[in-house]
């Protein structure tokens, strides 16, 4: 079972198009991760888009134990908004992917 998918659809190797999935039947989203009344239910869901954008970009996963505050670790948790902005190693691995320094 997926909670979140990205489908990304390549033309000559180059990103055509890109479609996410949510899961809203086992999960609930919201754009409030720090509120008092967030709870294990609720997962950030721009930290979500955000990742999941990354994927479209062509970011793959790092690791949480070596990286696990960026926004394309593996595994992110409820309540959790720090994944929303792109940190340094993500910046770093689009910079590097797409050659610009
Ligand atoms: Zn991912």
């Amino acid at each position: 079972m997926f909670w979140v998918g990205a489908c990304i659809w390549y033309i000559f190797g180059e990103v055509s198009e890109s479609d996410i999935r949510l899961d809203k039947v086992d999960y609930d989203w919201t754009i409030y991760p720090g509120a008092s009344d967030c709870d294990d239910r609720y997962y950030d869901i721009e930290a979500v888009m955000a990742h999941e954008r990354g994927h479209t970009y062509g970011l793959g996963h790092v690791t949480v134990e070596d990286h696990g505050r960026l926004t394309m670790s593996e595994a992110m948790r409820p309540c959790d908004g720090q994944h929303r902005t792109l940190g340094l190693g993500d910046v770093r691995s689009l910079r590097q992917k797409y050659g610009v320094e």
